[in-house]
């Protein structure tokens, strides 16, 4: 049976909480590449893609837009590097009802699953895989492919006719977050 419709998730805050581990490694990944992490304190990673977020606090703490843009390579390897080694599967959670549901929708065959998120996909992999979730979710649009989250859908559906062999249209899309970002991401689509 050929899916109808396309769900894409969300990860922080959506799928799972990784319980404040993820900031600090980004800051030393910052502070590593740039010699400092900006307002990483105060800034709201809600909805944000990680590219984006590296060139926010970059900028602000008074880096020349080309120069962070350079730096981005360096601030995702290193990041992702610690997230790998760092990240504490017992401090994380998984939100409530997300395995029953993703699982349902899975067995249903009615519904192609997909990511929607702002992590660049290593990250997003290593997040999931305690969870075992990642075998729900084959492909995604991620960090890596736009610098905001507006612009990943269409990456998404480009990913989704892919894996599926079938086009969806934006009004046979469900985008779910957790965040303002996710749901004007879904209607600047028609999502
Ligand atoms: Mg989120």
């Amino acid at each position: 049976m050929s899916p109808r419709r396309l769900v894409l998730f969300d990860i922080d805050g959506t799928l799972v909480d990784c319980g404040g581990q993820a900031k600090p490694l980004f800051a030393e990944a910052m502070e590593q590449a740039f010699g400092t992490a900006g307002a990483v304190d105060r800034y709201d990673f809600s909805g944000r893609t990680d590219p984006r977020i590296v060139f926010d606090l970059a900028v602000g703490a008074g880096v020349e837009p080309e120069a962070a843009m350079a730096g981005l390579p360096r601030v995702r390897e290193h990041y992702l590097e610690r997230l790998a080694g760092a990240l504490r599967p017992e401090r994380m959670r998984l939100l409530p009802g997300i395995a029953e549901l993703v699982a349902a929708l899975a067995a249903g065959g009615e519904v192609a699953l997909g990511l929607l998120t702002g992590n660049w996909e290593r990250g997003a992999r290593i997040k999931l895989a305690p969870f075992d979730l990642n075998r729900y979710f084959p492909f995604g649009a991620f960090g890596d492919d736009q610098l905001d989250r507006r612009d990943l859908p269409p990456v998404a559906w480009r990913e989704a006719s892919r894996h599926t062999a079938r086009a969806f249209a934006p009004e046979e899309t469900l985008i779910v977050g957790d965040s303002l970002l996710d749901v004007s991401c879904a209607h600047a689509h028609g999502a």
